[in-house]
């Protein structure tokens, strides 16, 4: 059976292009928001919902879909060089463009439309969600699981800021601003042929063109620029 999905909704996260989004979800709990679309935007849709601390979000890889799939892929845990089958990987470039994480349901908000506020998505701005489903610890938590090439968290990077992004930071709005970017930027946004290599980058986040450099262990922020 072939099928055609349609959105149920569109997520808007602070992660405005590919470059430097979390490979996971959870690895950095980020804001995020589900809007929901009309037809499904109707509160009795998510009625029950808000028991759930966690939800299963089925998304498209929109930005990528278009260049189809591979069968074997480079995954970046394994430095970019061993090669396994896409069905032994999260990559992205799949039969079907569809993406599946598990993330925090910190809200829901019902006024005049549906929004989800969400934690810890590693999807980017703009992405279409096909479905929702609510996370069931019983049936879809496996402490005993084996992780194959996969089995512990990714090492992070110490993150620190230079003056003229720490006085960005300081007359901020948002006092969670400074967690989050660490949160993200420790996660070493370089591709995985590069990790290990000094050198200075630039990545959107949130209203944020944010250059950074990674010196050994560390990396620095020198400047957050409001994007044009
Ligand atoms: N947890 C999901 C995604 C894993 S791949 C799953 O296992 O299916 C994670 C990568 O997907 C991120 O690093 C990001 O670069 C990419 N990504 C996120 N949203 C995307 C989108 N809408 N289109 C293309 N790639 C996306």
């Amino acid at each position: 059976m072939s099928t055609t999905l349609t959105p149920v909704g569109t997520l808007h996260s602070p992660y405005r292009e590919k470059f430097a989004i979390p490979r996971q979800p959870g690895l950095a709990q980020l804001p995020a928001v589900l809007e929901l679309q009309p037809p499904f935007d109707r509160p009795e849709a998510v009625r029950g919902l808000d028991g759930f601390s966690h939800v299963w979000l089925i998304f498209g890889f929109h930005a990528t879909a278009a260049a189809g799939w591979k069968p074997t892929v480079r995954p970046p845990r394994l430095g970019g060089n061993a090669r396994l089958g896409v069905f032994a990987t999260r990559s992205t470039f799949r039969p079907n463009p569809l993406g599946l994480s598990v993330v925090e349901l910190a809200g829901i908000r019902c006024d005049g439309g549906v929004c989800l506020d969400l934690l810890g998505a590693d999807l980017l701005d703009g992405t279409p969600v096909y479905d929702v489903k609510p996370y069931l610890p019983y049936a879809d938590a496996i402490p005993a699981a084996r992780a194959g090439f996969a089995p512990e968290p990714p090492a992070r990077l110490a993150v620190a800021f230079a003056p003229a992004a720490a006085q960005v930071l300081a007359a901020h709005p948002e006092p969670r601003l400074r967690e989050w970017l660490v949160a993200v930027l420790a996660l070493d946004p370089r591709p995985a042929y590069r990790t290990g290599e000094d050198g200075d980058f630039g990545v959107r986040l949130f209203e944020f063109d944010v250059r950074a450099e990674i010196r050994g262990g560390q990396l620095t922020v020198r400047e957050l620029r409001r994007a044009g």
